[in-house]
């Protein structure tokens, strides 16, 4: 059986290539990148989805008034198996980042080119997230039109708002519609990856941003023993949060590409407008991907103690305050998502699954600290937000092809 539905994939470039010519001629920016969001694509994607026999299409709009329309839309279809409690959900994001320097593309980025190898596509999101989107819908297109039921449910979710977050996406949904998931639920998202799709992202990182604030004492800079240079004060703090944390914070996971925690002093705000002033404040931020095995709190007092001795050597007050917080739970890897898809990569793929861990920041986060399990996998050339992004009509069928093997085969034992 699994035979006709992958001669039914490879048959399906044509599909392949309309569906990612139609969505690159309607970039879904977001507004807070300059654009209108992701209405245009989300409507022509309804309309495509309307036709291929769904047991439930659900458009969740959340509103925001800047974007066309005054929306952004968040589209949900699925096709129900033989048992309906539990879902099988590809994540996907209808949102994509803006072209960036038009001089470095060789192409259109709103028109879709094909290669002479007549593989390769080109075009701003083909594959940041418009390969998952098409795998997806090529995968529940086969399905439907064999007239197949799968043991659970497949469930697609096509999601506004994911490359910058500001919660009109999966914060959204999750909160608005929390009857659609269930207990037993599974999540894949297809967002990154590698070319030979054996990679399977497993955990994460903790992201904890810091804004620090160091306060001397303005002064002008002809006289500047009267004040106390903020500046100064901030940038020894840099250099010693820089070299201490990672001597505190020194374990080490393989899972990880990185395989440690990392401490990157990042942003500066502006200080002063002119050169004769001694700063009186300073503000610069610290982003830190912490190993699940460290807690937020070990963190931050480590960082406040380290602020007090430059509080002491330089007579400033430090204020450590948290801006982001992103932690997740690890996926088992004995979960029957990671086995399944596991096996799937083995067949289809024919590469040896790689269990690994990213540095954070991904859209499994929020969906693992609900308790349930995703990965993220793909097989893909890794170019998003690039110029001449690119992605590969075979790949697309590759995911979804592993995308029907996991379905397929999701409740059976293991044979080994
Ligand atoms: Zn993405």
């Amino acid at each position: 059986m699994m035979k006709e539905l992958y001669k039914e994939i490879d048959d399906s470039k044509e599909f392949i290539i309309d569906l990612q010519a139609n969505m690159t001629s309607r970039p879904a920016i977001s507004p807070a990148n300059g654009g209108e969001g992701e209405l245009d694509k989300a409507n022509y994607l309804e309309k495509v989805i309307n036709n291929f026999g769904f047991d439930e299409v659900t458009k969740l709009n959340s509103q925001d008034e800047r974007a066309k329309g005054g929306v952004r839309p968040n589209l949900i279809a699925r096709y129900f198996g033989e048992d309906r409690e539990k879902t099988f959900w590809l994540l996907t994001h209808l949102d994509i980042v803006p072209p960036g320097d038009l001089s470095l593309w060789k192409t259109k980025p709103y028109k879709l080119q094909i290669d002479a190898d007549g593989d390769t596509m080109y075009g701003r999101g083909v594959e940041d997230n418009q390969q998952a989107i098409t795998a997806a819908l090529l995968a529940a297109k086969t399905l439907i039109n064999s007239g197949k039921r799968p043991p659970i449910n497949l469930g697609i979710m096509m999601i506004a708002d994911e490359e910058v977050g500001e919660g009109y996406g999966l914060p959204y949904v999750l909160k608005n519609m929390p009857h659609l998931f269930g207990k037993e639920d599974s999540f894949l998202v297809q967002d990154s990856g590698d070319v030979k799709g054996c990679e399977i992202e497993i955990a994460e990182k903790s992201s904890l941003w810091y804004k620090i604030t160091t306060t001397g004492k303005q002064a002008h800079s002809a006289y500047p023993t009267t004040g106390i240079n903020a500046m100064v004060a901030g940038a020894n703090l840099v250099v010693r949060l820089y070299n201490e944390l990672p001597k505190k914070f020194n374990k080490q996971d393989a899972l990880y590409d990185i395989p440690m925690s990392t401490f990157t002093p990042s942003k500066k705000e502006n200080n002063v407008s002119n050169v004769n002033i001694v700063p009186g404040v300073d503000v610069f931020y610290l982003d830190c991907r912490l190993l699940p095995c460290y807690t937020e709190k070990e963190l931050e007092n480590e960082i406040k103690k380290i602020a007090k001795t430059v509080e002491n050597d330089f007579k400033v007050q430090i204020n450590v305050e948290r801006i982001l917080k992103i932690s997740s739970v690890p996926t088992s890897r004995t979960s029957n998502l990671v086995k399944r898809y596991c096996a799937a990569t083995r067949e289809i793929n024919n590469a040896e699954p790689k269990l690994i861990g990213c540095g954070g920041g991904t859209f499994a986060a929020g969906i693992r600290n609900l308790g349930l399990p995703a990965i993220v996998a793909s097989r893909l050339y890794g170019v998003p937000h690039s110029p001449n992004e690119k992605s590969s009509i075979k790949f697309t069928m590759c995911d979804a092809k592993v995308i029907l093997h996991t379905l397929m085969h999701f409740d059976e034992e293991d044979e080994d």
